[in-house]
């Protein structure tokens, strides 16, 4: 596997393989886990060489600790690429990749507004920022991301259409533990006690499905995800919301003319988690 840190470095390994071998890129942060690797492995399908990235990226961190806190695992992360095939792993530095301070900042529409638009400010500008630099850095024929991360997965694939990027981007189901928690990086960071209470994410999203294809109603779905919510101490719920998957605008009525998608964002232990669930 091989290993570039610098953005130069790449350019010179990817160019000559641009128009000769399909490229796929796996953009992380690192700490990597079976959600990550899935990725990987849906890219070698249609990919002969593939890039994973490791860059925790500053520029979509709305909150200095959350950015200190970040699990770092390079050498871990290293041999699962590894152990999973990886070609080659792109790993640069904050100061090569934002040599100027000041970002370039896109207005993403409605899209980036509501959900974690509203909770994390400035979050999808780094995360168009950084994907965006990636794709020029990597020149990719595919990108993969994770359905863990759906309003990002939209927000990425508006970033490629608007900036006519030739890249397909591609989205792969969600990796859960066995309590039904999503898997995440941030989860390192959980007591084995604080990840048996968190798997109530999707407990309380379960719970909103079924309510949602039986009564229609997202008013009793969000009484049913408060009450699962206001009965535990250590798990606070900051926002469940039901919305059309590529608008991620907040629906009051259920309307099914397109597909639907149930958001939810909660803390425990000063760790941030979300997750979401196709109604169908
Ligand atoms: P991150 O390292 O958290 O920025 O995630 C890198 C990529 O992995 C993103 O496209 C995520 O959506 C995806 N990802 C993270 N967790 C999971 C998971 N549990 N299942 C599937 N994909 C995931």
């Amino acid at each position: 596997m091989k290993i570039i840190e610098h953005i130069d470095e790449m350019r010179v390994f990817v160019k000559p393989l641009k128009f000769k071998k399909t490229i796929g890129l796996v953009p992380t942060m690192g700490a990597l886990h079976q959600g990550h690797l899935n990725l990987v492995e849906q890219a070698q399908e249609k990919s002969q060489v593939v890039i994973a990235s490791i860059f925790v990226n500053p520029a979509q961190f709305n909150k200095k600790e959350d950015l200190a806190f970040y699990p770092r695992t390079l050498e871990a992360d290293l041999a699962k690429l590894e152990e999973t095939g990886c070609d080659v792993v792109f790993i640069p530095q904050a100061e090569e990749m934002y040599p100027n301070g000041e970002h370039l900042k896109m207005a993403l529409g409605k899209i980036g507004q509501f959900m974690e638009g509203e909770f994390r400010p400035g979050h999808f500008n780094g995360v168009a920022l950084v994907i965006a630099k990636l794709f020029n850095i990597c020149l990719p024929d595919y990108a993969y991301f994770g359905q863990k991360d759906i309003q990002q997965y939209y927000v990425i694939e508006k970033l490629t259409q608007d900036l006519s990027f030739p890249v397909s981007i591609e989205q792969v189901p969600t990796a859960r533990e066995k309590n039904g928690l999503a898997m995440s990086s941030r989860n390192l960071r959980l007591s084995q006690e604080q990840r048996e209470q968190a798997s109530l994410i999707h407990q309380a999203l379960r719970a909103a499905q079924k309510i949602l294809l039986a009564e229609k109603s997202i008013a009793l779905a969000k009484d049913q995800v408060q009450k699962m919510f206001a009965s535990q101490k250590i798990i606070h719920l900051e926002y469940f919301e039901v919305a059309y998957a590529d608008e991620f605008l907040p629906l009051e009525v259920l309307r099914l003319e397109k597909p639907v998608v149930l958001c939810l964002a909660a803390e425990i232990g000063g760790v941030r988690l979300i997750d979401n669930l196709p109604l169908k």
